[in-house]
């Protein structure tokens, strides 16, 4: 589909939701019913596949184990009838990423899972643990297992309906979202191919844990490293014409810059998380620790710091870095500076074509009495791979998955209200862009 195509079925989708659907009372035509009745006969198969994948061990280093949940899901992907492909990650350093693929003739979505969780294999939380009726424990159980079984179970129902026909499906489930394998080029290949075939990205995240909420827009996230050098000489001559200013009062010049210039622009946050300098410094990339040797009357000659920024827009990093550079090509007297800005995870931009999508989210929950959704807080919401395919895409929507509480910590709960109400609510979205592609 091209832009226009898109623009006009999301147009007929926000004027006439379900023009050419029978409504059966609730706001859900016939053909939703039913697939809502199908999800539901379905619910404890996708409690059963939800357990089974939260008691494989699948930190991101625990290649054996990402695998194994790789290859749990990918028979189910082929038993409704979508090719699979595992792609080794031996080129990254991880394990590797699952695809699914399934080719009908409709708008072409990209859905987007992990394999991997942030518990290692040693980690003591490693099992799926009901509290009561409503909360269940596991690692990785909302970031992001839950959010991989609604993807297969909306899939499954799609295919029961007849409705996947209508529609092109790509997944990409990756094996390195908690900790990317590098070189980046490499490891995140396969979901920006993906992105640039399809025309919608939907991440099936749990965004910011709550239900009446999904994701528009995220800070992108990059990391620099500032290396400052100075003209080591005894102190009684700093600021003189031979020695000048040294490496330290260079770089408080730089970072004094860098806040009054850039703080409180925008979106925009900075932030240099550690500083060392002297006569000699030594940082260990690996472990992110600095030495430094110095002495009160020695001007200092080498100095380092590393840091981070976060932007909501490309243009909005863009900018910051060509501010930062200029601060930092101003060098005091007898100083030199030098500026590396890494690779990091992109900017998911809060496009008109992400709202409209977001619209069409709320629209599918109202109409199954779930109420509406609304666009989170870009703050709230952290890094995610859906970052990686939202600019190649003309709408993209995260936060689709299972809620919960806790992600990241021993204390990881997911609220299996939202299990089941968050595969209606893709279910039904999905189902009405087929419809709309039918229409045209
Ligand atoms: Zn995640």
């Amino acid at each position: 589909m091209n832009k226009i195509q898109i623009g006009l079925l999301i147009l007929a989708l926000i004027l006439a939701p379900y023009t050419n659907a029978v409504s059966v009372g609730t706001g859900q035509s016939l053909e939703e019913h039913k697939i809502v009745k199908h999800l539901n006969d379905q619910y404890p198969e996708a409690m059963r596949l939800l357990e089974k994948s939260v008691n494989i061990n699948s930190g991101t280093m625990n290649f054996a184990g990402v695998k194994a949940v790789g290859m749990l899901y990918k028979k189910q992907f082929e038993d409704i009838g979508l090719t699979t492909q595992w792609v080794d990650g031996a080129t990254f350093n991880r394990s590797g990423h699952l695809l699914a693929e399934y080719a009908g003739n409709g708008p072409k979505i990209l859905m987007i899972g992990h394999l991997d969780t942030v518990f290692a294999q040693d980690d003591e939380f490693q099992k799926f643990r009901p509290i009561d009726e409503r909360y269940v424990a596991g690692p990785g159980i909302t970031d992001m297992k839950g959010g991989n079984v609604i993807i297969i179970e909306v899939l499954r129902a799609l295919k029961a309906a007849g409705t996947l026909e209508n529609l092109n499906i790509k997944v990409v489930m990756t094996g390195d979202e908690e900790s990317s394998g590098r070189p980046l080029s490499q490891s995140k290949a396969a979901i920006i191919d993906a992105a640039k075939w399809a025309d919608i990205a939907l991440g099936f995240e749990d965004g910011d844990s709550n239900i009446k909420t999904a994701v528009v827009a995220r800070r992108g996230s990059v990391n620099w490293k500032l290396d400052v050098s100075g003209r080591a000489a005894h102190s009684s001559q700093i600021f003189s014409d031979e020695v000048g200013y040294g490496a330290i009062f260079e770089a408080a010049r730089i970072l004094n810059e860098f806040r009054t210039q850039l703080a409180g622009k925008g979106e925009l946050t900075f932030n240099p998380g550690l500083i060392a300098g002297g006569t000699e410094t030594n940082l260990q990339a690996k472990t992110s620790t600095a030495t430094a040797f110095g002495k009160n009357n020695i001007v200092a000659k080498d100095l380092i710091v590393q840091g981070g920024i976060r932007a909501l827009t490309q243009e909005e990093l863009d900018n910051a870095k060509t501010v930062m550079y200029n601060i930092v090509s101003q060098n005091l007297l007898h100083t030199n500076a030098t500026l590396q800005i890494g690779d990091g995870y992109p900017p998911m931009a809060p496009t008109p074509g992400n709202y409209q999508l977001l619209e069409l989210y709320s629209q599918a929950s109202m109409s199954l009495g779930y109420g509406t959704v609304e666009a989170v807080n870009p703050r709230n919401a952290g890094a995610a791979d859906i970052s990686f395919a939202a600019s190649h895409v003309e709408m993209a929507l995260d936060g689709l998955g299972l809620m919960g509480s806790g992600g990241h910590t021993k204390d990881e709960v997911a609220d299996m209200d939202s299990f089941r109400k968050n595969m209606h609510k893709a279910a039904v979205l999905m189902h009405r862009l087929s419809v709309a592609h039918e229409d045209h």
